[in-house]
């Protein structure tokens, strides 16, 4: 068997292609165009490319967006001046603080300052609980893109044992409880994996469905996948690559060449979930902007 690929560039395209268009509706109705306000704590590069991946998919689809730069010895006071005055703005519709912040600072405390009408990353406490009961909410962006991804290629994901290797709050925990629940098309029977699971194999080789968020290059080897498998490996990991201009290359949890041997489907990376991210951080900002989600004031 050779797994067939989910190309997540090309539903990205014209996921960003259909939401340009609802923009450009909702403008064009009178409305005032969406806004996302992104902060950034300090300089760490890898967050700036972030942002600038962010940035340019606003372009695209025509949001608004700008972002504020405070330096990394800001305090949690200030830091948290700055997002109440952001949460305040009626022009404001999204606000991302963008993660990881520096060590004296608590990304908990600081997620949980933004008002969750706005938080469009779905990590405040009050979305993520609205998502475990079944209530409208700004679903986290990965888990959201993966759905996304089920829905185009029709994988069928009801009834069937999905496994999810990697427990954090952006990804792993709440990509398990969309695909436990009904509201995201889920009702799969669920696993959740992470370090302190004994022996993962006994749980990957029983998945119809693996998602694999760990941050662990080469986790996921092919005697760990059941013979037609759906495998979604949302890791992104640099190892050094001296063939590469840059001195890396990017690969993700699972090996990939073993494994699409074995499982029906399976994404590539880069070019699977990681595009569908940001679209999703998009939609949200859209729902936001359309109070979609929360119609209290
Ligand atoms: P975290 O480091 O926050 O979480 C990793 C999770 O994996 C933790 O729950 C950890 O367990 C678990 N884990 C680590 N090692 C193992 C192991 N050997 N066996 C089982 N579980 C393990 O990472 P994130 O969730 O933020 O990201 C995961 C990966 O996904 C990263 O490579 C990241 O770059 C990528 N990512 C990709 C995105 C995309 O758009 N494609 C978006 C976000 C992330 P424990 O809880 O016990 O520590």
């Amino acid at each position: 068997m050779s797994a067939k690929l989910i190309d997540g560039k090309k539903v990205e395209q014209i996921t960003m292609d259909l939401l340009k268009k609802d923009v450009e509706n909702w403008v064009e109705s009178g409305n005032r165009r969406p806004f996302l306000k992104v902060v950034q704590v300090g300089t760490d590069p890898a967050s700036s490319t972030y942002i600038g991946a962010k940035t340019k998919a606003c372009n695209k689809v025509g949001i608004q967006t700008d972002t504020t730069h405070l330096p990394d010895t800001v305090s949690a006071k200030e830091l948290k001046a700055a997002i109440r005055s952001f949460n305040e703005d009626d022009k404001i519709d999204g606000i991302l603080v963008q993660l990881p912040l520096p060590s004296h600072l608590s990304s908990h405390d600081v997620i949980e300052s933004i008002d969750h009408r706005k938080d469009v990353d779905g990590f405040h406490p009050m979305n993520v609980g609205r998502l475990t009961v079944d209530q409208p909410t700004f679903p986290s962006c990965t888990p959201a893109g993966i759905f996304e991804l089920f829905r185009y290629y029709s994988i069928p994901v009801k009834s069937k044992h999905a496994v999810v290797v990697g427990a954090s709050n952006i990804v792993g925990s709440p990509m398990a409880i969309m695909l436990s629940r009904e509201n995201s098309s889920g009702k799969a029977t669920t696993t959740i994996c992470h370090k302190f699971t004994r022996d993962l194999t006994t749980h990957t080789i029983s998945a119809d469905i693996l998602v694999v968020a760990a941050g662990q290059p080469n986790l996921i080897k092919p005697e760990m996948v059941k013979e037609g498998a759906v495998v979604i490996d949302v890791g992104i990991n640099r190892i050094a690559d001296e063939t590469s201009e840059k001195g890396y290359k990017l690969v993700g949890d699972c090996d990939f060449e073993g494994i699409r041997k074995k499982a029906s489907w399976i994404t590539p990376v880069p070019g699977g979930v990681g595009p569908m991210t940001v679209a999703m951080l998009m939609k949200n900002t859209l729902l936001a902007a359309k109070k979609s989600i929360y119609f209290e004031n």
